[in-house]
């Protein structure tokens, strides 16, 4: 690794996170030991389920929800499989327990898994409206309160978006929907072990988290449907999860993600703090020494970690090769849409120039992050943006 501290200097963590090793160690025993199928009579596979209620438990604590049945079990959150499962089963419960209402309401800058079941849907039949977004990645609210009437079903606005770090105002969006008698589900996949949260106080209907964006592993997320609010499962098979999701409980997963969550309680407020602190050191670094750069989004409502920067006149797939050889990992709008080089679906919803939506990149920072690694950036990217721009056919100085 051609930089000094031997190892990958990871600025991605909107897309992935390292897994915790306190999460890790928490998940270790359920691999060849404690192996049993949760649902078992015999007591060596129904020991397991205990823990699966202890690691529910820790998400609702995260998310604040202090609502419990008489027999003490958190019946608000729902394991899956990851972000898009929960994402995928709000939009189609909500539209199944309400067959009458056509429409659902999204915005323009939503992560693919919600955006693509929508448009499935609208090629179903369904009404969708995309709200749009200004410059700064900020939701037009008065076309939002004008789309949402008493044909709607669902309206589904993320808590912060993976791109910019935009964070948007979910409280005041569902009380719009309660309004008209719609239901509100946020995908708070990013949003979750960063904002904190008070499920017992928020008119949130439906939530969605997923694992590997908090320090657990892939292939565990969570949905949170609040009590009352009726449901209608999206995996159909045995009575796991109070039959609202069949299949063979993800008991690594879910027990990392039980873990994973608890850890970010213990230090939310204390991790933003450090986070922010580097990120906004790496954006005033920047700033000092490249000309022609700009940071997108909404400074004003911005998650602590992220910052999605436009360097003019170049393409951010060169940025990122270039980076790649210090080891350096960064993303290119988002990671789904790596591989074209049209600019990313939330840059061309915010209407970024041509020239900067093709030169942004996205550093995403986490609490494993060090100023270190920062000032490494800082020292080497100047040279990189400065000989990229002096083979660029549109770089003037
Ligand atoms: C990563 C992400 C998802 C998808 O989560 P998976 O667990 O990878 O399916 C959904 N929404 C947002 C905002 C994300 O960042």
């Amino acid at each position: 690794m051609n930089n000094p501290f031997n190892r990958p200097i990871y600025f991605d963590n909107n897309a992935t996170t390292a897994c915790s090793e306190e999460v890790f160690e928490a998940m270790k025993p359920y691999a060849c030991e404690r192996y049993g199928n949760p649902s078992s009579i015999h007591s060596f596979g129904g020991s397991v389920m205990p823990e699966i209620e202890k690691a529910r438990w820790s998400i609702a604590r995260l998310l604040g929800c202090t609502n419990a049945d008489p027999n003490g079990h958190c019946t608000e959150v729902i394991f899956t499989s990851c972000g898009t499962e929960s994402d995928n089963t709000a939009i189609r419960s909500a539209l199944e327990i309400n067959p009458a209402r056509r429409k659902l309401v999204i915005s323009k800058v939503e992560h693919p898994a919600v955006l693509n079941p929508a448009h499935e849907l609208a090629r179903q039949g369904y009404q969708v409206v995309e709200v749009p977004v200004d410059s700064k990645g900020r939701l037009d609210m008065a076309y939002l309160a004008d789309a949402v009437d008493h044909d709607t079903a669902l309206v589904s606005i993320m808590w912060a978006n993976n791109e910019t770090g935009n964070i948007y105002p979910v409280e005041e969006i569902a009380a719009i929907a309660h309004r008209f008698g719609a239901l509100f589900h946020t995908d708070a996949v990013q949003a979750v072990g960063k904002i904190p949260m008070n499920m017992s106080e928020s008119q949130i209907d439906m939530l969605s988290l997923s694992g590997h964006k908090l320090h657990a592993p892939k292939g565990v997320g969570a949905l949170f449907v609040r009590r009352g609010v009726r449901f209608r499962p999206f995996m159909i098979g045995g009575h796991q999860e109070r039959s609202r999701r069949g299949g063979t409980e993800n008991v690594l997963g879910i027990i990392a993600l039980g873990k994973a969550a608890e850890q970010a309680a213990r230090s939310i407020a204390e991790e933003n703090d450090y986070v922010k602190s580097l990120r906004d050191r790496l954006e005033q670094g920047i700033l000092k020494s490249i000309p022609k750069i700009r940071i997108n989004g909404d400074p004003d409502h911005r998650l602590p970690n992220t910052s999605l920067i436009s360097f003019e006149f170049i393409e951010g797939e060169s940025i990122l090769m270039l980076l790649d050889q210090y080891g350096i990992c960064a993303s290119s709008g988002s990671a789904c849409t790596t591989g074209s080089l049209e600019p990313s679906h939330v840059l061309r919803a915010m209407g970024v120039p041509y020239t900067a939506a093709h030169g942004a990149i996205r550093f995403s920072l986490s609490r494993y992050n060090t100023r270190e690694e920062v000032d490494f950036l800082l020292e080497v990217l100047p040279p990189v943006i400065e000989k990229l721009r002096s083979y660029s056919p549109y770089w003037q100085e």
